[in-house]
């Protein structure tokens, strides 16, 4: 079979239950594109094809023998921010260039013992700083929509593979829009659930109190099958809630979007530098799940101005304390040659981080420092509590909220933007995190150039079964979710 890679998740788990294909069939399948494809688009940094066709030839035994579990034989890449035992886990960093971690992230065993089969780990900005996956110390992945654009970050490698299919999921991670923003620029969708309902135990660390794993997929319904693998509470992660796990695939219909009340924020829409097309894009959509019966409602989130500010102080601040594990002594590079202790901290960490770390490690420092903790740490964090009050306000009148997932489409590589430009993209998708809440990115339609642009869908705590549903149910309606980047249709 040829096209294999068109199937979705569930097509795949029948097709491979009824043996119409084997799991080495399926997995060679995705090897052989990837050998094919993958030099254009450049989004993995390490194909484990051996693992994987002996992870495939194991999954086939389960398969025969009638002890397979749901997803058991498909493939899955990971974010090169997991840790995976035995394999190469850069974090896209020169600095992690040669670490190889000696156990699993919990969500990389959580798909093991699933019987999922790893394909290998894709780029991402280094240390998931970033908003183009260009910051990556392996170079920049391309967007499948159009080879000279970036894929959207930090997740970018996440989002191409999927957009090119060079695998049929993918994990990701969002501290402040790294799942959203690059499903959006390669029109797929992607979940960032409430912290602490994916465990971040073994996820590199950038701001711990913002980062949270997810699904990255071409639909609502494939997401949701992999949240039924990643999610649930882990003892290895302090801040993992113990709370019972929703079956997100048999609640796929269980919301009505008839009654459905859709929070509009009336500061997002007139936000400076929202794209027409985005911004007209997204109307569409609304409109549409408003013929489908949700009711818009317009909430004020006055906090809006804040979010860029507040976020770019406190994941800082996070990334600098976090980041001083790595010293040259106990992990990753180190420098050639060190005259005494200081000049082995100085120059591992300013040879083996890139500059965008660089710089927030200075930002973070400061902040931190004791004569400005005060005024810039902890005014932020008083801040960051409004921001959520707000949400919470709004989510009295609403049952989600919505907005674009960012204010454009896909930048062109090497647009060089400003660090503060590249921040303001950020202004949809960082309160998110900010407040701890989850939200979903889906592709509703295209700009003028042909790039994809994306529609989120911000819910209260733990409302991941709805949004998924709903999205599900706007996919079930229209078929942005369906249509392919032309190096995807490409046969080999
Ligand atoms: N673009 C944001 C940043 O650079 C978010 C990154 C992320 O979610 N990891 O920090």
């Amino acid at each position: 079979m040829t096209d294999l890679h068109r199937l979705s998740i569930r097509e795949m788990t029948e097709g491979l239950k009824t043996a119409q294909f084997s799991s080495r069939e399926l997995t060679q399948h995705y090897l052989d594109r990837i050998a094919k494809i993958d030099g254009r688009v450049q989004s993995y940094v390490t194909v484990t094809a051996e693992q994987a066709l002996a992870q495939a030839d194991a999954a086939d035994q389960l398969l025969k023998s009638g002890t397979a579990g749901i997803l058991t034989g498909v493939p899955i890449a990971h974010k090169d921010i997991f840790c995976t035992q035995g394999i190469r886990t850069s974090a896209g960093s020169k600095m992690l260039d040669n670490f190889i971690s000696p156990y699993d992230a919990t969500v990389v065993a959580k798909t093991k013992a699933a019987g999922l089969v790893t394909l290998g780990k894709v780029n991402m900005d280094e240390f998931a700083m970033g908003s183009t996956s260009e910051s990556s110390f392996y170079g920049a992945t391309k967007n499948p929509w159009n080879l000279e654009h970036v894929p959207g970050g930090s997740s970018g490698g996440s989002a191409a593979v999927v957009a090119a299919d060079l695998a049929p999921i993918a994990t990701g991670t969002d501290t402040g829009g790294s799942i959203r923003q690059p499903a959006s620029f390669c029109g797929l969708t992607g979940l960032k659930p409430t912290y602490g309902r994916v465990s971040r135990f073994g996820m590199i660390a950038f701001a711990s109190s913002l980062d949270q794993g997810g699904p990255m997929a071409r639909s609502a319904e494939d997401c949701a099958y992999l949240m039924n693998t990643i999610a649930g509470h882990d003892a290895k992660d302090s801040t993992s809630v113990n709370k019972e796990v929703d079956d997100y695939v048999a609640n796929l219909n269980a919301t009505a979007v008839k009654g459905l009340r859709i929070g509009i924020p009336k500061q997002y829409f007139n936000v400076q530098g929202l794209d027409a097309d985005v911004k007209a894009r997204v109307e569409e959509s609304l409109k549409k799940l408003e013929d489908m019966g949700a009711t818009l409602v317009e909430v004020d989130l006055n906090m809006t101005e804040a979010y860029v500010p507040t976020y770019y102080l406190i994941a800082p601040a996070e990334a600098s304390s976090n980041l001083s594990r790595y010293d040259g002594v106990r992990y990753g590079y180190r420098c050639e040659n060190p005259t005494d202790i200081l000049d082995l901290y100085k120059r591992s960490r300013s040879e083996g981080f890139g500059a965008e770390v660089q710089r927030r490690i200075l930002i973070g420092t400061y902040a931190l420092s004791a004569g400005y903790y005060d005024a810039y740490y902890v005014k932020a964090q008083k801040v960051r509590r409004l921001i959520q009050q707000d949400f919470l306000k709004a989510f009295e009148n609403v049952d989600v909220i919505a907005a674009p997932s960012a204010p454009t489409t896909a930048y062109k590589i090497g647009a060089n933007l400003s660090p503060t430009e590249m921040y303001l993209g950020d202004i949809y998708t960082l309160a998110v995190n900010l407040a701890g809440l989850p939200a979903i990115n889906a592709p509703v339609g295209f700009d003028a150039n042909q790039l994809p642009v994306g529609l989120q869908l911000i819910g209260n705590y733990w409302s991941e079964s709805q949004l998924l549903s709903i999205v599900h149910q706007y996919q079930q309606n229209t078929d942005w979710h369906t249509k392919r980047a032309a190096i995807a249709e490409e046969n080999i």
